[in-house]
């Protein structure tokens, strides 16, 4: 049992912090490393991060003292630096590059925001941490990365870390060729030898709480909402997408393929419903928000086209839902619809599986997700940009055997249930304690 703090570090940190009663309180938002932390020896812990909002300087004594409360500490940074630095740099530059976009817009200045930022937060952990660092997007191919003109000073910064972590074997394939390629670096197993010290690479499969899931289930209101949901789609086989609405999400695709799916089988356009939750994300940023225009468009063409007076094949929410509601929406699908055009893992394709112990449901899921790599036996892989394929893919799924079902569901069942994110947080601790002992 190793006893030893824990620094975690990342840009915003796991909460939300809001005024009350002349002060600050914080509340917790439950993510996969938080729960998996709960569950471990690690109980000695401080996470550090950006609050998300500019905090004056007169109120940042009660906002430490809320955060404390929580095991965690804020780095505060000014507005413009933080917008700079996550929308325009983050998201505007190092988002799209790692997810193999080559539409990139680079300029000095939040390249310099980005790293002024990196700068505080290393100065704020430098006195305790134990340096280890874990990619939640892909990384690229070398024909992408290499674009980017501050690249080199990247890895650079990266490989100041004792341990990497990354979510597959072809991520961290292309990292270290990027490291022996711009670098100079030597590969060496699951070592990285640069600048005379040895940093450990490797791959760390995330998960989800199972568990957590499975109890929401069988609360009560759940199981009222599951049969609410179940009396009203009596007839329907419900298809689910639960997406941020990011382009790596591929929706319009999604939605490009359902037309074409439709189209093909009009005798199903009152027999499926496709649930979309697009949940809001990154609003301030011009990329997005055309985004969203392009997919409120698609959905109106295909509800203008199919939808009746009784019945819709689509049912379009652009809001974020409840934990129970996504529980439930879960449950009572009977197919799973994930389109990434790229995505480091979708931690959504192992949440639908958790939930569908008595259904069976089928997953259908874009070749280009981290969670194809291990998932591909269980489901029905497809290329998002081929409508066709998509669309074939999509029928098979709802026209699928029941015991067709039952034989890839447990295929998955046993990859979620081995995978947890407990086990992520074992494996990956558990080897940057090690290697600083
Ligand atoms: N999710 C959410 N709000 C919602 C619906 C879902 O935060 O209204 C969660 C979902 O349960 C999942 C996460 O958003 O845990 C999405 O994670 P994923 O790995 O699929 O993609 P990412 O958003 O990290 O790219």
């Amino acid at each position: 049992q190793n006893q030893r703090k824990l620094i975690i570090a990342s840009n915003r940190l796991p909460l939300s912090v809001k005024p009350k009663d002349g002060s600050y309180e914080a509340t917790t938002s439950s993510g996969g490393l938080v729960t998996a932390l709960k569950g471990l020896s690690y109980s000695d812990y401080l996470w550090l991060g950006w609050p998300g909002v500019e905090i004056d300087e007169r109120d940042r004594g009660s906002v430490d003292e809320a955060l404390a409360k929580e095991n965690a500490a804020a780095v505060y940074l000014e507005e413009n630096l933080a917008q700079n630095h996550y929308n325009r740099f983050s998201n505007g530059v190092l988002w799209p590059t790692l997810h193999y976009q080559s539409e990139v817009s680079f300029d000095n200045e939040t390249w310099d925001s980005y790293q002024r930022v990196n700068q505080i937060f290393a100065d704020r952990i430098s006195e305790e941490a134990a340096d280890g660092f874990s990619l939640h997007t892909p990384f690229p191919a070398d024909d992408f990365w290499r674009g980017l003109p501050v690249q080199k000073q990247l890895l650079d910064g990266v490989l100041g870390s004792d341990i990497i972590g990354f979510h597959t074997d072809e991520y961290k394939a292309n990292f270290a060729g990027a490291c022996g390629s711009h670098l100079g670096a030597e590969v060496e197993g699951g070592n990285i030898h640069y600048n005379g010290r040895t940093i450990h690479f490797d791959k760390y499969v995330v998960g989800i709480d199972c568990q957590r899931f499975a109890d929401t289930i069988e609360e009560p209101e759940v199981q009222t909402r599951i049969q609410e949901l179940e009396a009203q789609y009596k007839d329907k086989t419900i298809i689910i997408g639960v997406d941020r609405m990011d382009y790596t999400k591929g929706l319009p695709e999604k939605m490009e393929g359902f037309r074409v799916f439709l189209d093909e089988h009009p005798e199903l356009s009152e027999k499926v419903v496709l649930i979309q939750i697009a949940i809001p994300s990154r609003e301030d940023v011009k990329k997005y928000q055309d985004l969203e225009a392009e997919v409120s468009k698609l959905v109106g063409q295909i509800t203008g086209k199919y939808a009746t007076p009784q019945s819709t094949p689509l049912l379009y929410i652009h809001r974020s839902v409840s934990f129970a509601e996504l529980t439930a929406l879960y449950s009572v699908s009977d197919v799973c619809l994930l389109t990434s055009r790229r995505d480091g893992m979708n931690l959504v394709a192992s949440e639908y599986v958790a939930c569908q112990e008595a259904r069976h449901g089928v997953l259908v899921l874009s070749e280009f997700t981290g969670a194809a790599a291990f998932m591909k036996h269980g489901s029905l892989l497809f290329n998002p940009s081929n409508a066709d394929g998509l669309s074939k893919a999509l029928y098979d799924a709802v026209t699928m055997e029941k015991k067709d079902r039952k034989k890839m569901y447990e295929e998955l069942r046993s990859f979620v249930t081995t995978n947890t994110s407990a086990k992520w947080t074992e494996a990956f601790l558990g080897d940057l304690m090690r290697l600083r002992e």
